[in-house]
């Protein structure tokens, strides 16, 4: 019979042959750093997300419709790679979202800013 070891302390495990871990305190221990590493990755990205979303509020103090270059928001730290949503104008332009606040992506490496406030008004 194949012996089977704990995925947390690499012991073999004694009895059931269907058991992952060899008692509950390995079972817990591997669970709460699964959890850990879950939790950092959510994190990390919601705290990406927030400064996204403070980078484009920002612009919203002085203008209400903004164009604005690509690098200058990759200046400000803006990370494009994480985003909310998406919408879809009937023109067939896609929208991507952080929260409330948008933009569209123009020619040229311009960028058109949106907020969704402004649009319910
Ligand atoms: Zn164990």
């Amino acid at each position: 019979m194949k012996r089977k070891i704990c995925i947390e302390c690499q012991l073999p495990i004694q009895g059931r042959t269907d058991k992952r871990f060899c008692d509950d305190f390995c079972r817990n221990s591997y669970n709460n750093r699964l959890n850990s590493y879950q939790n950092n990755i959510t994190r990390n990205i919601n705290t990406i997300l927030r400064k996204n979303r403070r980078i484009i509020e920002r612009q919203f103090d002085t203008n209400k419709i903004i164009k604005i270059k690509r690098n200058e928001l990759l200046m400000e730290g803006y990370n494009f790679t994480y985003h909310t949503h998406t919408m879809h104008s009937k023109e067939g332009q896609s929208y991507i979202f952080v929260y409330n606040y948008g933009y569209l992506e123009l020619e040229n490496d311009y960028i058109l800013l949106v907020s969704q406030d402004a649009k319910e008004k």
